[in-house]
Protein backbone atom coordinates (compact mmCIF):
# COMPACT_ATOMS: atom_id res chain seq x y z
CA UNK A 1 0.00 0.00 0.00
CA UNK A 2 1.45 3.28 -1.33
CA UNK A 3 1.74 5.49 1.52
CA UNK A 4 -0.59 9.07 1.62
CA UNK A 5 0.70 12.09 -0.01
CA UNK A 6 1.85 14.78 2.32
CA UNK A 7 -1.49 16.86 1.22
CA UNK A 8 -3.46 14.36 2.77
CA UNK A 9 -1.64 13.86 5.82
CA UNK A 10 -1.81 17.61 6.53
CA UNK A 11 -5.39 17.43 5.60
CA UNK A 12 -6.13 14.48 8.34
CA UNK A 13 -3.90 15.85 10.80
CA UNK A 14 -6.17 18.81 10.59
CA UNK A 15 -9.42 16.62 10.84
CA UNK A 16 -7.95 14.89 13.95
CA UNK A 17 -6.53 18.20 15.77
CA UNK A 18 -9.87 19.50 15.33
CA UNK A 19 -11.40 16.56 16.78
CA UNK A 20 -9.38 17.14 20.19
CA UNK A 21 -10.08 20.40 20.66
CA UNK A 22 -13.83 20.07 20.02
CA UNK A 23 -13.39 16.95 22.85
CA UNK A 24 -10.81 19.09 24.46
CA UNK A 25 -13.51 22.25 24.96
CA UNK A 26 -16.26 19.56 25.92
CA UNK A 27 -13.99 18.43 29.00
CA UNK A 28 -13.06 21.87 29.94
CA UNK A 29 -16.68 23.19 30.65
CA UNK A 30 -16.77 20.10 33.23
CA UNK A 31 -14.16 21.13 34.59
CA UNK A 32 -14.03 25.19 34.26
CA UNK A 33 -17.16 25.81 36.86
CA UNK A 34 -16.71 25.38 40.76
CA UNK A 35 -20.63 26.14 41.18
CA UNK A 36 -22.99 24.21 38.25
CA UNK A 37 -25.46 26.98 37.11
CA UNK A 38 -29.05 25.67 36.09
CA UNK A 39 -27.71 25.73 32.20
CA UNK A 40 -24.68 24.01 33.17
CA UNK A 41 -26.50 20.84 34.73
CA UNK A 42 -28.88 21.17 31.61
CA UNK A 43 -25.87 20.88 29.35
CA UNK A 44 -24.70 17.87 31.33
CA UNK A 45 -27.94 16.37 31.20
CA UNK A 46 -27.77 16.57 27.04
CA UNK A 47 -24.02 15.78 26.51
CA UNK A 48 -23.92 12.56 28.54
CA UNK A 49 -26.70 11.14 26.32
CA UNK A 50 -24.30 12.50 23.33
CA UNK A 51 -21.35 10.68 24.65
CA UNK A 52 -23.40 7.52 24.75
CA UNK A 53 -24.40 7.55 21.13
CA UNK A 54 -20.99 8.53 20.35
CA UNK A 55 -19.73 5.11 22.22
CA UNK A 56 -22.72 3.21 21.04
CA UNK A 57 -21.85 4.29 17.53
CA UNK A 58 -18.48 2.95 17.26
CA UNK A 59 -19.70 -0.47 19.01
CA UNK A 60 -22.17 -0.67 16.66
CA UNK A 61 -19.29 0.45 13.81
CA UNK A 62 -17.30 -2.68 15.29
CA UNK A 63 -19.91 -5.23 15.12
CA UNK A 64 -18.69 -8.89 15.17
CA UNK A 65 -18.73 -10.76 12.44
CA UNK A 66 -20.10 -14.43 11.87
CA UNK A 67 -16.42 -15.32 11.16
CA UNK A 68 -15.02 -13.85 14.74
CA UNK A 69 -14.17 -10.98 13.32
CA UNK A 70 -14.73 -7.02 13.30
CA UNK A 71 -16.70 -6.12 10.32
CA UNK A 72 -14.56 -2.75 9.92
CA UNK A 73 -11.53 -3.82 11.41
CA UNK A 74 -11.19 -6.86 9.66
CA UNK A 75 -9.34 -8.37 13.00
CA UNK A 76 -10.26 -11.32 15.45
CA UNK A 77 -13.60 -9.35 17.69
CA UNK A 78 -12.93 -8.02 19.77
CA UNK A 79 -10.80 -5.74 17.71
CA UNK A 80 -8.80 -2.83 19.46
CA UNK A 81 -11.30 -0.46 19.34
CA UNK A 82 -13.90 -2.69 21.17
CA UNK A 83 -11.29 -3.63 23.97
CA UNK A 84 -10.57 0.01 24.41
CA UNK A 85 -14.26 0.95 24.73
CA UNK A 86 -14.67 -2.20 27.04
CA UNK A 87 -11.65 -1.02 29.37
CA UNK A 88 -12.52 2.93 29.44
CA UNK A 89 -16.33 2.17 30.38
CA UNK A 90 -15.70 -0.60 32.36
CA UNK A 91 -13.08 0.85 34.54
CA UNK A 92 -14.28 0.85 38.03
CA UNK A 93 -12.03 3.96 38.52
CA UNK A 94 -14.04 5.77 36.38
CA UNK A 95 -17.34 7.31 36.43
CA UNK A 96 -18.96 5.08 33.95
CA UNK A 97 -19.30 2.48 36.41
CA UNK A 98 -20.15 4.50 39.61
CA UNK A 99 -23.43 5.92 37.76
CA UNK A 100 -24.40 2.79 36.75
CA UNK A 101 -24.05 1.13 40.15
CA UNK A 102 -25.93 4.40 41.55
CA UNK A 103 -28.62 3.49 38.50
CA UNK A 104 -29.07 -0.29 39.95
CA UNK A 105 -29.04 0.95 43.57
CA UNK A 106 -32.28 3.07 42.37
CA UNK A 107 -34.36 0.29 41.75
ZN1 LIG B 1 -13.07 -3.04 14.88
Amino acid sequence: MDAISPVLTDAFQLLRDDLYEHLSEAEFLATKVIEWSDEDVDAARILIPDLVLVIRGLLIEHQLTPHGTCCICTLEWPCPVVTRIHALVKDPEREFVALVRRAHADE
